[in-house]
């Protein structure tokens, strides 16, 4: 099961009661199941000097959550000024924050550079001279092409608009050693949600043998290399839980290998979002209208502005109705939906589920990365409050449910009327 049994038996018992206090709707986070994930990656990659996750806060930025991967020792991974701003106030200095941004505008640039810095990757050979000024370290983003396939969410690496290609790599690094660069890094970003640790492992061995192949002809070191997140979970019952220690495994072998022969490993560094929380949130919503036409419908007193992946991604979320949840029950097979006016806002489809009433509460799973955060407005929706279940079985408001007054917040401003 995607969500995890323990997160089930932590929350589940209360959650009437939670429901009662707060109002449904609500994204719930399970704060022990992060840290248990967080300690687990620890754990996997201890023989690892220096390594370090980079939380990618686009997964779930929330400051509640920010804190909890700073005190763990994670620093962020960030393409956005308020997402900057956002592990700024958590805490994060220069090292902590990695700027994986792509079709960067200058104030991008300058708000990664001041305030403290950060670690910026770029996208693009021609990002070079739009930098404001070349950082000491640098760090590229690469794209192999056709060498490698990609998968559903992120697309062929040879269609996709990310990286600087195997042809620029080389001439990317010279070019900023020659502006003053004197500390580098690789990166890559290849898959997304992906199950296999063989890719990944690839992936570790693609980067390696590139950062020596570019060391021998200039003359460099390489400080750091970052295999990207990606790292899958199960969102269905019957997928794989990913072998993150069969992974470290994998990669420990390749960085020693690199050790004999080079006498020195580059840093590892992960900047994981879905891994670290997706499986340790939930999305719970009430049943409020049962309709049957040439389907029966199951109407929720939420929609996809609260969690987009089933209509952007086709995905897949598993739902337990409370209370309803041994074998015997009877089932019936309903399409779950919002209240959008558009036909593709359904969290299940044609989902054999147990009889479902009016009042009855639904949670949808796993929505702890990439769910309220890719939330929307569309329609005059409004986005769900989050919760954080403390380890201590305490509950906690970290986001308010949005207002009206929040929705027309941009209708408030000074009049302006240009006339050429
Ligand atoms: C989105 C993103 C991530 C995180 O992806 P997950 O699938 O959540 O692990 C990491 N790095 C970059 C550059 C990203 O754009």
């Amino acid at each position: 099961m995607p969500m995890s049994e323990n997160f089930q038996g932590r929350l589940y018992p209360d959650l009437k009661e939670i429901a009662q206090h707060f109002g449904t709707p609500f994204h719930i986070y399970d704060e022990q199941g992060i840290k248990e994930t967080g300690d687990r990656l620890l754990n996997a990659f201890k023989d690892f000097e220096g390594f370090r996750e980079y939380f990618a806060v686009k997964a779930l930025p929330n400051p509640a959550i920010l804190s909890l991967m700073g005190s763990m020792g994670f620093g962020f991974d960030c393409s956005s000024i308020p997402e900057l701003v956002l592990s700024r106030k958590a805490g994060a200095r220069a090292d902590d924050i990695i700027f994986s941004s792509n079709n960067t505008t200058l104030e991008e640039f300058e708000a990664a550079l001041g305030n403290g810095g950060s670690i910026i990757n770029l996208d693009d050979v021609t990002m070079i001279d739009k930098l404001p000024q070349m950082p000491e370290r640098i760090c590229f983003r690469f794209n192999p092409g056709a060498d490698r396939s990609g998968n559903d969410i992120i697309g062929n690496p040879a269609e996709s608009k990310y990286g600087v290609t195997t042809a620029q790599i080389e001439d990317a690094y010279k070019k900023s050693m020659e502006l003053g660069a004197k500390r580098f890094g690789l990166h890559t970003m290849l898959v997304s949600n992906e199950l296999s640790r063989e890719y990944i492992i690839q992936t570790g061995e693609m980067l390696l043998t590139l950062s020596e192949k570019i060391s021998k002809s200039l003359g460099i070191k390489f400080e750091f290399i970052n295999i990207g997140g990606g790292i899958g979970i199960p969102y269905k019952p019957e997928d794989p839980h990913f072998d993150l220690e069969s992974l470290a495994a994998g990669i420990k072998d390749l960085y020693t290998k690199f050790q004999e022969k080079n006498g020195y490993t580059p840093r590892l560094m992960m900047e994981c979002g879905r891994f670290m929380t997706g499986p340790h949130g939930v999305l719970v919503t009430t049943a409020i209208n049962k309709k049957e036409i040439y389907r029966k419908y199951i109407g929720v007193d939420t929609c996809m502005a609260a969690l987009m992946r089933p209509a952007l991604y086709n995905a897949y979320h598993h739902i337990d109705v409370l209370g309803k949840m041994d074998e015997s029950q009877a089932t019936e097979v309903v399409d779950v939906v919002g209240s959008l006016c558009e036909n593709n806002d359904k969290f299940a489809i044609q989902r054999p589920l147990p009889i479902i009433e009016d009042g009855d509460l639904l949670v949808i799973h796993d929505t702890g990365a990439h769910g309220h955060a890719m939330g929307f407005n569309y329609n005059g929706r409004l986005r769900p409050q989050e919760l954080m279940l403390r380890s201590d079985g305490s509950v906690e408001l970290i986001r308010r449910e949005e207002t009206i007054d929040d929705h027309f917040a941009t209708l408030d401003f000074e009049s302006n009327v240009y006339k050429p």
